[in-house]
């Protein structure tokens, strides 16, 4: 792209109100940041449960550096496939009840490899409208037929399903629980159907892992689906407070990705202090279920709080609560008006979310104390009035 052409674009982004810019944060991850300077209240973080700066997951990754070293060489393939992987995978098909686990190096990568590797020409995909950007990019990667049903709509997926019945491998795949909406997919719907056609399911739990179901497990441990889902990917960077990402699912699963899936094969595999902190992190969320509690208990207490004041939230079933505004610029004012009163609640607009359904995208912690929750519900009220 030609210089002119750069400028162009920018403008072009500027004009639709869509320009983004790097915010600074200091500090670590907790329900308070210093954000390019000022103290705010954090409600814009995955942390949910607050774990990301936790002293075990810290003690775990410099344990793992001392016995390890920093970087680990290599591709999975080559030499960089360390004893830390397998004890995680191990660990991760124990948290799951399944044969077997894979860790990749993020979720993104982990979406586009894995639909790339399950469909290609001649077989169908059918996908969320909502799915998250690195599922959309999966699809694209794979060349199959990408049909969109709408949002939790298991009518048009039913149709859907009907309208391909000739094509060779069929795929759905959805979050269960949505990045931007916070509700959950009707996944015991998703499965009788895709038994009914034939097809393979496919779930990102990347906002669900750590939260839901027995010892953070997930939505579809917790709907207790687990033998009727081919595959559950999820990530170890947001409950989980790491980074990286995971497939769990049975063990020939495993092997093919293994064999076939580009963005496991050629990529350096995670280092070894990044493979410590999530093995520490699945028996932090495992022993301490009341942080779990916490986070229901501040999501009750915050949405009840914003639901009084006239905002509506969606159908969220999760720490991630929308309020919708509509237009992208007006939404990023209403998001900078809260942050100049200390209150971080990052606006999201399109391409990240459909046109004309710009929000809010409030994210609630475990450690946000009663006092955090109440201060953004007075900043709240303030703003809206105005
Ligand atoms: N899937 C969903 C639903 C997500 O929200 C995200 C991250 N925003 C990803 C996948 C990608 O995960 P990662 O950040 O590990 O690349």
């Amino acid at each position: 792209m030609a210089a002119k052409t750069i400028q162009d674009e920018l403008q072009t982004i500027r004009d639709a109100s869509l320009y983004r810019r790097l915010r600074r944060v200091e500090g670590d991850q907790g329900p308070t940041l210093i954000l390019d300077g000022r103290e705010v209240i954090n409600f814009s973080s995955n942390n949910y449960l607050g774990i990301a700066n936790h002293p075990n997951l810290a003690a775990a990754a410099k344990q793992a550096i001392d016995q390890y070293g920093c970087g680990s060489g290599a591709s999975r393939l080559i030499s960089g496939n360390m004893a830390l992987h397998e004890e995680l995978e191990a660990k991760l098909a124990e948290l799951k009840g399944t044969e077997a686990g894979l860790v990749f190096n993020s979720g993104f990568q982990a979406n586009t490899g894995i639909l790339s590797t399950l469909t290609g020409e001649g077989d169908v995909i059918f996908s969320d409208a909502l799915n998250h950007a690195s599922i959309i990019d999966g699809c694209r990667l794979s060349r199959a037929k990408t049909l969109i049903y709408a949002h939790r709509d298991l009518d048009q997926l039913a149709a859907a399903l009907k309208q391909a019945a000739n094509s060779r491998h069929k795929l759905i795949v959805t979050e269960s629980i949505f990045s931007m909406d916070g509700d959950e997919a009707p996944l015991a719907g998703i499965v009788d159907l895709a038994e009914k056609h034939g097809a393979m399911v496919m779930v990102d739990e990347a906002h669900a892992t750590g939260l839901f179901g027995a010892n953070g497990a997930g939505v579809v441990a917790k709907l207790n689906l687990g033998d009727r889902v081919l595959v559950q990917m999820g990530t170890l960077g947001k409950a989980l407070g790491g980074f990286g990402a995971y497939v769990a699912g049975s063990r020939s699963l495993r092997e093919l990705l293994i064999n076939r899936c580009r963005s496991f094969i050629f990529t350096t595999s995670l280092p070894p202090a990044v493979m410590a902190m999530a093995i520490a992190a699945i028996d932090l969320v495992k022993c301490e279920p009341e942080r779990r509690e916490r986070l229901w208990s501040n999501c009750r207490v915050l949405s009840e709080g914003l639901r009084a004041q006239g905002f509506h939230l969606g159908a969220s079933a999760s720490p991630i609560l929308p309020l919708i505004i509509g237009d992208a610029g007006k939404c990023m004012r209403f998001s900078e008006q809260l942050l100049s009163r200390g209150i971080f609640a990052q606006g999201i607009r399109p391409p990240t979310v459909p046109e004309g359904t710009s929000r809010l995208r409030i994210t609630v912690m475990a450690t946000h104390t009663r006092a955090h929750i109440d201060r953004a519900l007075e900043v709240f009220q303030e703003v809206s009035k105005q």
